[in-house]
């Protein structure tokens, strides 16, 4: 199984322990060795709770090293169900982008943290993709702004949150007929949106959610009402911005 795969061939950070690199990466993981205690930082007062799990991210040298252990080329960054992350070298993870990459990493390993393999790849990709732009500022949705993600809900082209398709699908964005980025962001904008709408509520929603709690239930129990509600809500309040 490719998450299984054996990571001994890369070295450990001088800088940081917990960062591995294969030979040729050094510059990257100066870069996310520099970066990882402060988007550690981040992912921790963003998601509510400390790391348990030992952290460990590994930067691969050449994109044919990362399909390996990730099972895919296209993405920057990759959380595997053996909760290592996995870093691309591509030429859009610049020393600028891959801090954000790093923390939309980070966000999916702690979400993920506690979880078995099945409750691990069970929940919404809107959902886990749109925390994690939500909670790196942006990680993995640069090319669109939200003003452009507002323009493409309103004018219909949107994801559905009631959608129930995992990450077991292969390309949800697709699924929606969006750009990975647009979906991304729209999926970001509404993340925004439920912690906007109740604090304490999303506060809640999360905790459930790392502790494996049935997506729907948590999302029942935290919000006192369903998605679909709670969407109108969000695409009215885009409405009204756009007439400001
Ligand atoms: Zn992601």
């Amino acid at each position: 199984m490719i998450a299984m795969r054996s990571t001994e061939g890369f070295l450990a950070s001088q800088e940081d322990p917990r960062v591995f690199y294969e030979p040729g990466a050094e510059n990257s993981a100066h870069v996310i060795s520099s970066a990882l205690p402060s988007s550690i930082e981040r992912v921790e007062e963003a998601q509510y709770g400390v790391f348990v799990i030992p952290v460990k991210v590994y930067i691969c040298a050449t994109v044919k090293s990362y399909a390996r252990f990730t099972g895919q080329e296209k993405s920057g960054g990759d959380t595997t169900v053996a909760k290592k992350i996995f870093i691309s070298p591509k030429p859009e993870n610049t020393s600028q982008r891959l801090p954000f990459v790093l923390t939309h990493e980070l966000s999916h390993l702690h979400l993920g943290q506690r979880l078995n393999l099945y409750q691990f790849t069970g929940r919404p990709t809107w959902f886990t993709e749109g925390l994690a732009v939500f909670v790196s500022g942006g990680g993995g949705a640069e090319s669109v702004s939200e003003a452009e993600a507002a323009r493409s809900i309103l004018a219909g082209q949107h994801l559905d949150p009631n959608d129930s398709h995992t990450v077991f699908s292969h390309d949800t964005a697709s699924h929606f007929d969006l750009q990975p980025h647009m979906f991304y962001r729209q999926a970001a904008m509404f993340i925004a949106y439920l912690k906007e709408k109740n604090p304490d509520g999303f506060r809640l929603f999360i905790s459930d959610v790392e502790k494996g709690k049935l997506f729907k239930t948590a999302v029942e129990d935290s919000f006192r009402t369903d998605l679909n509600s709670i969407w109108h809500g969000f695409v009215n309040s885009l409405s009204k911005d756009q007439k400001k």
